[in-house]
């Protein structure tokens, strides 16, 4: 393997191929910290060429690759496994924004760009690029679109893939497919680009890639409303989608328990109600005229939904200091459920109808067969996305509840399939629910992506493990 590592160095300068332990430390341990893998080296190129050059070279001596972004996926597939035969692809350095098209609405940026700072230099130009999710100062362009994340603006804008028109791959053999031409409609056969997104990077590199980009709104509220059950969130989204069409941009669920955990790890946050309520929903609206048309639509939905009995009491931001508030609410979910101690995380879905009835079935499955298990239920609910995390009994050693995560899995995800939905929404499945999804996909499913994973990747080379065995 010397040699292959000296020619690694040769292709994209010895200081970007990191072996010593100390160095790959960060690549090699997923967010949640709950994997190292071991890894032959870390490889940073610095672009498409380079990339194309170290896959020939690993496709030459059957070095499997790892791509890696910003490292914050949460079903192991960025990580490596522990057999120290991989490389980790790191696409950090390929940052630049290649081209900005205000007439088009088009972004060509390259894989490793922060989500963050595209959705800045978007803003520069009186644009908006959508995608948003609580990892968004570290997450990367090439991450989203290879999990085809999801986040909070899915209901108005969709999700990664609705938001790229065009990519740039280095496939499995070392040859670099170029297709940044940014059409909105093209209908040439087979949609390769589609391939690529939601594939984790076991079909190939993405390099680059064209986004939408959209407006950006004169105004944007939010409100957070106090609720009795999931049954009126539902309610209160149709009253929300009739009153304000595409304006309703953001529609998230959180259970009091979710922000009673806010509250214990993280003080600061202040509780926005002074009593608890069973549920809330978060909302926003994006509007296109101004700030005032924006408060009038809101204030009479809030209005109807008092009246109704959908809600019972709501706050509007009157200012950006208290949405922000109000989001970090949200966003700081997953991290107080950290705090509190090792959980069981579930990224599920069902279709938006049916989330009631599921929660009602699922959480009465739970209750009685993991008596005391604490349900952390919150997100995306406009979409039919729940975060649906199981914490511990109080009580109960975390390591024996988590000893126990299979049987807990199958309550949840078989549930999942008797209300028709996905184990796995926007999270993907990485080495986590590689084998967890055999369960719930036919076979014909199965042997089509074992077929195209064989047909693109023959010597399986591309992230194995991941996603689907070849
Ligand atoms: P990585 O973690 O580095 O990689 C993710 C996968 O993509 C791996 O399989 C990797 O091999 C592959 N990959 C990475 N780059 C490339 C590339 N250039 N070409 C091919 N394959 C590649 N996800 C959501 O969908 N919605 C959310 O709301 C959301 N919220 C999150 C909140 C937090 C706090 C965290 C930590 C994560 C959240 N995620 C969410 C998970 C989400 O998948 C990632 O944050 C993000 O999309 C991954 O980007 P990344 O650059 O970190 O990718
Ligand atoms: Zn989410």
């Amino acid at each position: 393997m010397s040699e292959f590592l000296d020619r690694c160095r040769e292709a994209v300068g010895a200081e970007h191929v990191l072996t010593d332990p100390a160095d790959m430390a960060g690549y090699l341990t997923d967010w949640r910290r709950r994997f190292t893998g071991k890894a032959l080296a870390v490889v940073r190129p610095a672009d498409t060429a380079q990339v194309a050059a170290i896959v020939k070279l690993c496709a030459a001596h059957r070095v499997p690759i790892v791509p890696q972004g910003g490292n914050t996926g949460l079903v192991l597939g960025s990580v490596p496994d522990q057999s120290g035969t991989a490389i980790v692809l790191s696409l950090a350095r390929m940052r630049r924004i290649r081209a900005l098209d205000t007439i088009n609405n088009t972004m060509t940026v390259e894989a490793g760009c922060v989500l963050e700072l595209v959705q800045n230099a978007a803003a520069e130009v009186g644009r908006l690029f959508p995608l948003s999710l609580a990892a968004e100062g570290s997450c990367t362009i090439g991450g989203n679109l290879a999990t085809n994340a999801g986040g909070t603006a899915v209901l108005r804008y969709g999700n990664a893939r609705d938001l790229c028109l065009g990519l740039e791959v280095v496939t499995p053999q070392g040859e670099i497919l170029e297709s940044l031409r940014g059409l909105r409609k093209d209908n040439t056969g087979y949609d390769l680009r589609s391939l690529f997104i939601g594939a984790e990077g076991t079909l190939g590199i993405i390099t680059a890639a064209v986004l939408k980009l959209f407006p950006q709104p004169a105004a944007q509220l939010t409100a957070l409303a106090a609720l009795q059950t999931p049954d009126d969130a539902l309610a209160l989204l149709d009253l929300a989608q009739k009153r304000c069409g595409a304006a309703l941009t953001a529609f998230e669920l959180m259970s009091d328990f979710c922000l009673q955990l806010v509250h214990k790890h993280f003080p600061q946050l202040r509780l926005p109600f002074p009593d608890a309520y069973p549920q809330y929903v978060l909302l926003e609206l994006s509007d296109s005229e101004s700030e005032e048309h924006a408060n009038g639509v809101l204030e009479a939905l809030i209005g109807d939904a008092l009246e109704q009995g959908l809600i019972q009491d709501a706050i509007v931001a009157g200012s950006l200091a208290q949405s922000k508030a109000l989001w970090s609410l949200r966003e700081h979910i997953p991290l107080a459920q950290a705090e509190e101690g090792k959980n069981i995380k579930h990224d599920i879905s069902v279709p938006i109808s049916r989330i009631a009835d599921y929660l009602r079935a699922t959480d009465a499955l739970l209750h009685a067969q993991f008596p005391g298990c604490r349900l952390v239920t919150f997100g995306h609910l406009g979409d039919g996305n729940l975060h649906y995390n199981v914490s511990p009994p109080e009580h109960e050693s975390p390591d024996a509840f988590i000893a126990r995560q299979d049987a807990i899995n199958h309550v949840v995800h078989d549930s999942v399939a008797a209300f028709g939905g996905s184990i796995s929404a926007e999270h993907g499945l990485g080495a986590l629910k590689i084998d967890e999804v055999i369960r719930y996909k036919s076979p014909i499913e199965l042997e089509l992506m074992r077929t195209l994973k064989h047909a693109l990747d023959p010597l399986d080379i591309m992230n194995p493990g991941k996603v689907v065995r070849a």
